[in-house]
């Protein structure tokens, strides 16, 4: 039988359809199989080790970079915001909204509810984003050349971090920034567009029973920002944190990707403090003293990671005079893999909840913690590194 020109590309469009819907249908169904699997490792968590207290400090966690309808890209209501924080048992989070004078007449401030909140905004400009945070009052940058803004910012007592390090490469030229987000989750699940296809299949046909198993699938190691960050603190101090980056506005097919409590939930950014309050958290992650930790493996609180040597000890973000005898140690609450990085290089590596390190030499050490769930190894912690100078 001879088919016509226009059956041909029927039938042609066909088999395309069939075996997209097949190629779909095997990818959900292996995903299904890894995703529950990751479900009941996830929900199997040994309990955490007695987490070793940091003598006089408290472990508090936090979202940081979070929009809201101040936003042009966001609609959360300040209500379920706080509702959300309180869910992922936050004890602090930090608002950046875009550019808005409201920000400083209707945006949150202080304490609402059991939940501490920091007023910031994220500042975008000459190929920058910033996050300015503990800020006091309205500034309308775009009158000054970007690097004027950080110095009035730094001179306000305002801390600057660069955000979305890897798109908005900027922040390079500048001087004075506090320190860098060393991951961000809109960045990761941006970064391999080979997967979008995978995204799409299980959006499609898992996310409704695996939505927390769903979004992992976006985390690795952000190599990029460790890069940048290895690189930038050969020669200044630069702490690290998490941007939750949190929206509320990805919905795909009918589904809503990132409500607040699962950004909250996902990584956040721990801080050591003497006490909860506005100038302790603000000392904090400027001096670099806490980690980044994807809690939604398991809760990070207690981690530690310091320096000591007969006469005292030091916290994560210290610079230590270098000296023979001093011990780099860390300690986690749940068993993994350890890795100390010195100057960007692996140099010790650990299994279990502890590593011991007696450095040799000067440079700048950090710890990453790995975590086994489900088929595979997770990043799990990353540390501000301690400075041995
Ligand atoms: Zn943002």
């Amino acid at each position: 039988m001879l088919m016509t020109p226009k059956q041909k590309r029927t039938i042609r469009k066909g088999l395309v359809v069939a075996a997209l819907l097949l190629l779909s249908a095997t990818l959900s169904c292996t995903s299904t199989k890894s995703l529950e699997k990751l479900r009941r490792s996830l929900s199997s968590s040994p309990p955490a080790a007695q987490p070793p207290s940091a003598e006089n400090l408290l472990d508090v966690r936090g979202a940081i970079h979070v929009h809201s309808y101040l936003s042009h890209d966001s609609q959360g209501r300040p209500e379920e915001i706080l509702q959300a924080a309180a869910d992922a048992g936050l004890d602090f989070i930090i608002m950046t909204d875009h550019t808005n004078p409201k920000i400083f007449t209707e945006g949150m401030e202080g304490w609402q509810g059991k939940i501490l909140v920091i007023r910031g905004m994220e500042i975008i400009q000459e190929r920058a984003s910033l996050l300015a945070i503990g800020m006091k009052e309205f500034i309308d940058h775009k009158q000054f050349p970007l690097q004027e803004v950080v110095d009035r910012l730094k001179a306000d007592g305002v801390l600057v971090f660069a955000a979305h390090p890897r798109t908005y490469p900027g922040w390079r030229r500048l001087t004075g920034l506090d320190g860098i987000e060393i991951y961000d989750i809109f960045d990761d699940a941006t970064d391999h567009k080979s997967r979008y296809f995978q995204y799409f299949v299980d959006i499609l046909f898992v996310f409704n029973r695996y939505p927390d198993e769903v979004f992992l699938s976006i985390l690795d190691r952000p190599e990029k920002e460790l890069l940048f960050w290895d690189q930038a603190t050969q020669s200044q101090r630069l702490a690290g944190l998490a941007g939750n980056d949190a929206h509320q506005n990805v919905r795909v097919l009918g589904r809503q990707l990132d409500p607040y409590s699962r950004s909250f939930r996902f990584v956040n950014t721990h801080l050591l403090v003497p006490a909860l309050d506005p100038p302790s958290l603000l000392n904090a992650l400027a001096a670099g003293r806490g980690y980044i930790a994807f809690d939604i493996l398991a809760e990070a609180t207690g981690f530690l990671y310091g320096a000591q040597d007969k006469k005292r000890d030091w916290r994560m973000g210290e610079e230590v005079p270098f000296h023979e005898g001093i011990e780099l140690y860390a300690l986690t609450p749940q068993p993994g893999r350890g890795r100390l990085i010195k100057d960007g290089v692996v140099v010790q590596t650990a299994e279990g909840t502890a590593l011991s390190f007696y450095p040799k030499e000067k440079g700048v050490y950090r710890v990453e913690w790995l975590l086994h769930r489900g088929d595979r190894w997770w990043p799990w912690i990353y540390s501000n590194p301690i400075y041995l100078r």
